[in-house]
């Protein structure tokens, strides 16, 4: 059975979580999912660094510096022999009586980590998706990795319902971002997405991403889009962490361009397979 973290321990699973932890009770805490590649996390430095911007929003001492967190995370991929897979790190406010307000005296926050084996889901990322479109109807902290799903969770689930791969959410007629990762189009061969403010979470994929297009010399433009916008796009992509970039050829009964993976989003994709290749060198 694999271990996990809890708090600084490497330790088996049942653990005890007091009913009256405030990640249980009200969704009071932050997280971060990592993908492992070759039994090494992938791009551990910039989720740890989100991380800790998370924790500074919402005003929770992490229980640990970074370096040492950090450190665990790699001896629990370890311990549990994690070739290919994610890491789930999630950090609660504590136990306390249930307040709504932070405890006082201070409580000492509760950290775990567990592992799970996973394989990308390659066809996806070769062949495309199709996806549905959602009212976003979060809060205006996107930008925090917080425990508060559940909006996001109802939008995953309806997508679900429709045999889509995601629930691309708007605000108005401001496509923002989907249920679980980020959204691209792309427009006159320039790359488009959501500004990383408020409104959405500013994922890692999505920032490789960007620099990748950089790289490329593929023009990028911050800038939301409207509903319109994207449906007659030359191409739609979303990225995220294990999902990586996945060309959505549909939205809802709107195909977008031609119904294919588009050029510009295959040559991301190729780039960003090259990322992991370079760990798996390094790692050989
Ligand atoms: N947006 C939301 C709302 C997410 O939950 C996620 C993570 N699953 C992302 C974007 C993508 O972030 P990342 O690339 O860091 O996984």
């Amino acid at each position: 059975m694999n271990k996990i973290l809890f708090n600084n321990q490497i330790t088996a699973r049942e653990r005890f979580i007091d009913i009256e932890d405030r990640g249980y009770q009200f969704g009071d805490g932050i997280y971060e999912v990592i993908g492992v590649y070759d039994g090494k996390p992938f791009l551990l430095e910039e989720h740890l660094l989100r991380l800790k911007r998370s924790a500074k929003e919402v005003h929770l001492q992490l229980p640990e510096k970074i370096e040492k967190i950090k450190g665990n995370l790699e001896k629990l991929v370890q311990v549990n022999e994690l070739v290919e897979g994610i890491i789930y790190l999630q950090i609660s406010r504590g136990t306390a009586a249930r307040w709504h307000e932070f405890p006082s005296p201070e409580v000492s926050p509760v950290m775990v980590a567990y592992t799970r084996a996973e394989q990308r889901m390659s066809n996806v990322e070769d062949e495309g998706a199709i996806a549905t479109l959602t009212e976003d109807i979060r809060w205006l902290r996107c930008d925090i990795k917080t425990l508060n799903l559940l909006p996001n969770v109802l939008a995953k689930q309806k997508a679900v319902e429709q045999n889509a791969i995601e629930a691309i959410l708007h605000r108005g007629e401001t496509v923002t971002e989907a249920s679980a990762s980020n959204v691209f189009m792309v427009r006159n061969e320039e790359v488009y997405t959501h500004p990383a403010n408020n409104f959405i979470l500013n994922g890692i994929t999505r920032q490789q991403v960007l620099q990748l297009c950089n790289k490329l010399g593929i023009r990028v433009k911050e800038k939301p889009f409207n509903i319109k916008e994207m449906l007659q796009a030359e191409e739609v992509f979303i990225t995220a962490t294990k999902l990586d970039i996945v060309p959505i050829l549909k939205v809802d009964q709107h195909t977008i361009a031609s119904g294919n993976p588009g050029d510009i989003t295959k040559k991301i994709l190729h780039e960003f397979r090259k990322l992991y290749q370079k760990q798996v060198k390094s790692n050989s």
